[in-house]
């Protein structure tokens, strides 16, 4: 059995960010290192082009698995070390190339200590012949199922043939932080996680509206974040006491217009929120025409309450490509515990899907919500999920 030496991690869109670069490996390498801290025998150690996990005989199946979610990271392949003698390194490929399935292959080397003997064409010529007389594999040097990598450099030299998808993306941090809207369905913890695979940490803003929704939504987004927690190892949670602006509304508006209005409501509370807690951005979990509040006149008319952009990474997707999505990050089985949501208590029967911005406005005045705005933003009780 051919033991492996070490992963390497490569980072594909990260290549492209030019200055950045470094900071964003430097990132990269921190979350790695974090995401793996239950290994203490890892070594990890980066360097410009890579970064390296050394297994130091741990099992690699569980770290690369692990590796996967770790956003930022392009692929990874698992590597082999052998001495630097042809000889050596023909019989580590024949039986690395053995490992795999396929009909073709192709062999690459690159030559990274002048010092030895063969060029890099050299050892291609040394090495694919082996594997031509000992296997049934046929070479095809344009799409070969398996890529046969010899890298030889001043310590040893390095064999890989297998490569593993990562999850791509950005590392979490190097995009900054959204203040996100977390529901408790199933579209929020979703929009999250799409945000955290571009590089953004996010901060979640929670209304409440008890008696009307009780404590067990709570415990749900509790149970989502650690969910998320997997991403990103602490989120902030700002649950917002929300009954009362929701009575007013309720009492001063009609019922067509309810979901409009408090849903204006919500992004006056998420823009003061935001900019107080330093996150240049909302994020929703809303997807275009989902429902009668999602369509494009009644986003236009809730978004113009703020000036602070608002990222809704749901919103051209389809509603069974981000259950696919909720099943795949484990949201999926919480999000639908049943529960009372402060929208779905009130549900008008007959809302608005293309409400006027002038009536909204003419409402919402009939009330004085920016005291209860205040009011509640003095009253946010906050809980920190994770760590
Ligand atoms: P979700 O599945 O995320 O609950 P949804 O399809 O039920 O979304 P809505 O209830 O209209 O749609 O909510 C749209 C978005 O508004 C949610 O994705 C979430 O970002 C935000 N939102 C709704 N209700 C709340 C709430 N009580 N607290 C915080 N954010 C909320
Ligand atoms: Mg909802």
């Amino acid at each position: 059995m051919i033991k492996y030496s070490h992963i390497m991690i490569r980072f594909g869109e990260l290549s492209t960010k030019g200055k950045n670069k470094s900071s964003f490996i430097r990132v990269l390498y921190e979350n790695i290192k974090h995401a793996l801290k239950d290994y203490s025998s890892l070594e990890i150690e980066y360097r410009y082009d890579h970064i390296y996990v050394y297994l130091n005989d741990e099992d690699y199946e569980p770290i690369i698995s692990r590796l996967q979610d770790v956003s930022g990271i392009h692929a990874m392949s698992l590597v082999y070390r052998c001495e630097k003698d042809i000889e050596v390194i023909k019989s580590s490929a024949l039986e690395l190339v053995k490992q795999e399935s396929g009909k073709t292959f192709k062999v690459n080397a690159k030559r990274g200590d002048k010092k030895f003997p063969l060029h890099s064409d050299e050892i291609v010529r040394a090495v694919a012949p082996v594997i031509l007389r000992n296997t049934d594999l046929r070479v095809d040097v344009h799409h070969p199922d398996i890529s046969v990598n010899v890298e030889i450099r001043e310590e040893a030299a390095y064999i890989f043939t297998r490569t593993y998808e990562g999850a791509g993306g950005y590392p979490l941090g190097v995009g900054g932080k959204a203040m996100h809207m977390l529901s408790g369905g199933i579209d929020s913890p979703v929009a999250a996680y799409l945000l955290m695979r571009r590089g953004v940490k996010i901060e979640c803003i929670h209304f409440a509206s008890p008696p009307y929704t009780n404590v067990g939504v709570i415990y749900k987004l509790e149970d989502l974040l650690k969910k998320l927690n997997y991403y990103q190892p602490t989120i902030r949670l700002s649950i917002i006491p929300f009954t009362k602006i929701q009575e007013a509304i309720y009492d001063n508006v009609p019922e067509s217009y309810c979901i409009t209005v408090m849903r204006r409501m919500m992004y006056r509370l998420a823009s003061k929120l935001a900019s107080r807690r330093n996150c240049p951005v909302i994020s929703t979990g809303e997807s275009v025409g989902q429902v009668a509040s999602q369509t494009l006149v009644s986003m236009h008319v809730i978004n113009e309450v703020t000036n602070t952009p608002v990222i809704r990474p749901c919103a051209t997707m389809d509603k069974l490509d981000i259950i696919a999505i909720s099943k795949k990050i484990d949201t999926y089985d919480i999000s639908v515990r049943p529960y009372e949501d402060c929208c779905t208590i009130f549900t008008p029967k007959n809302p608005k899907t293309a409400p006027d911005l002038e009536m909204a406005k003419e409402y919402e005045n009939k009330f004085n919500y920016e005291e209860m705005i205040t009011e509640a933003l003095n009253n946010v009780e906050v809980k920190i999920i994770g760590e």
